[in-house]
This record gives C-alpha cells, sequence and structure tokens, in this order.
C-alpha cells in the first residue's frame, strides 16, 4: 500500500485531506508541526511527503532543505498558501518535487500524487545528452559534465522531453500537455518558472548556454556549436 505522510498544521484541512486519500485507498500519516514532520519523513516508511509550507517549529521549507542535505530522495510536494513566483521557486529549490497553491481541488492533488508516485517507477532506462549535459531518466539524475544537478520532478520531465526533441523548438503548449495531466491545468507562469529554475541549474556557470528561449515561439535545448 503507497503510503503518504501529511504535514499539515490546520487541523481541519489535515482531516479532510487524510480522509480523502484514504478513500483513495492511501494509508496516511499525519504530523501537525515541522518537527515531528521531519521525524516521521526520516522513519523511511513513507512514498511521498504532502508538506505545509508554514508550519509551526520547523518551517517547511526547513524540513525539505534537511531532507535533501540528509540525501533523502522522499517526493516533496509542497502546499503553499502563497501564490508567489518567490516562495514557489524557493521551495522547488529546496527540493521538492512539486507544489500546490492553496485552496486547491482534491483531485488536482490527487493528479500530482499520481505524477510524482509515477516517476519513482517509470522504467525507460535511457541515457539522454547535449553536449556535456546528461539525463538518466530511470535513475532520475542529471549531470552537467562531472557535476551532478539536482532537479525537481517537473524539472526532470521538462529536461527529459527538451533532449527527446533537441534542436527543435517545442511550443509551450505542447511542454504543458507533456507535463501536465489534460485534467490538470497548471498555473499561468507555471512552466516559466520550471523554465527559469531548470535553466539557473543547468546553464549557470557554464561556458556555452544549452536551454534557449524562442521569443513568440518556446524553447529550445541546442547542441553547443549548433
Ligand atoms: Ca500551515
Amino acid at each position: 500500500m503507497t503510503r503518504i505522510l501529511l504535514v499539515e498544521d490546520e487541523a481541519a484541512l489535515a482531516r479532510a485531506l487524510a480522509q480523502g486519500l484514504r478513500d483513495e485507498r492511501y494509508a496516511v500519516d499525519i504530523a501537525d508541526n515541522g518537527e515531528d514532520g521531519l521525524w516521521a519523513a526520516r522513519s523511511g516508511e513513507h512514498d511521498l511527503l504532502v508538506l505545509d509550507l508554514q508550519l509551526p517549529r520547523i518551517p517547511g521549507l526547513e524540513v525539505c532543505r534537511r531532507l535533501r542535505k540528509d540525501g533523502n530522495h522522499l517526493p516533496i510536494l509542497m502546499l503553499t498558501a502563497r501564490d508567489t513566483t518567490a516562495d514557489v521557486v524557493t521551495g522547488l529549490d529546496a527540493g521538492a518535487n512539486d507544489y500546490l497553491v492553496k485552496p486547491f481541488a482534491f483531485a488536482e492533488l490527487l493528479a500530482r500524487l499520481r505524477a510524482l508516485l509515477r516517476v519513482g517507477t517509470r522504467a525507460t532506462g535511457v541515457e539522454l545528452t547535449a553536449g556535456d549535459l546528461r539525463l538518466d531518466a530511470k535513475g532520475h539524475r542529471v549531470w552537467r559534465g562531472a557535476t551532478e544537478i539536482a532537479v525537481t520532478t517537473k524539472e526532470l520531465q521538462l529536461l527529459e522531453y527538451l533532449l527527446r526533441h533537441k534542436g527543435q523548438v517545442v511550443a509551450r503548449q505542447k511542454l504543458i500537455d507533456a507535463l501536465w495531466e489534460h485534467d490538470d491545468d497548471p498555473e499561468s507562469n507555471a512552466l516559466e518558472v520550471h523554465v527559469a529554475s531548470l535553466r539557473r541549474k543547468v546553464d549557470r556557470g557554464a561556458e556555452v548556454a544549452l536551454l534557449h528561449t524562442v521569443r513568440g515561439a518556446g524553447y529550445v535545448l541546442r547542441e553547443p556549436g549548433r
């Protein structure tokens, strides 16, 4: 049985979410503060962490950072009440795999959970490259040169799609269709947020930029020298 850890201090929301998830046949454990949440997440008993950002004792972002610092790869879906790009980017940089802005539809939460859980079991097993950038789709790992880059689930999917269409300009809508289920519309700037974050990780400090924006058309990943 898939076991979800829910760290949420709003008792009524936590109860409602837990009930809904149990109805979908997930096992659910609840923690109502960051300290207990971190302790529970470190137990290794869970398949996924749903993490509120504003929590007593230890804030959600810090829980996220500490887990990743431990080398813990538990998929993390963060819940945020603050619909600002800065918070979302900070959360993704801290190691969260995806995010939802409150209030959200329960069906949307389920769709995100399914997507995150699928990544762990997907077996493509192909290594994709562009210049000194390498992506191991099965192992969920990315390198630029000899340096491994930590990417979120969405960034990995985005990069994988662009690598599979290397040298081609990919339209925004194509990427949105590839990255989100059709019943799961992202916020209007969600794609741009993920692209900006991915670009920072992949191209910052590199001699040659690989990920390019083609204004009014979309995005392209170019092999250096082409
Ligand atoms: Ca909260």
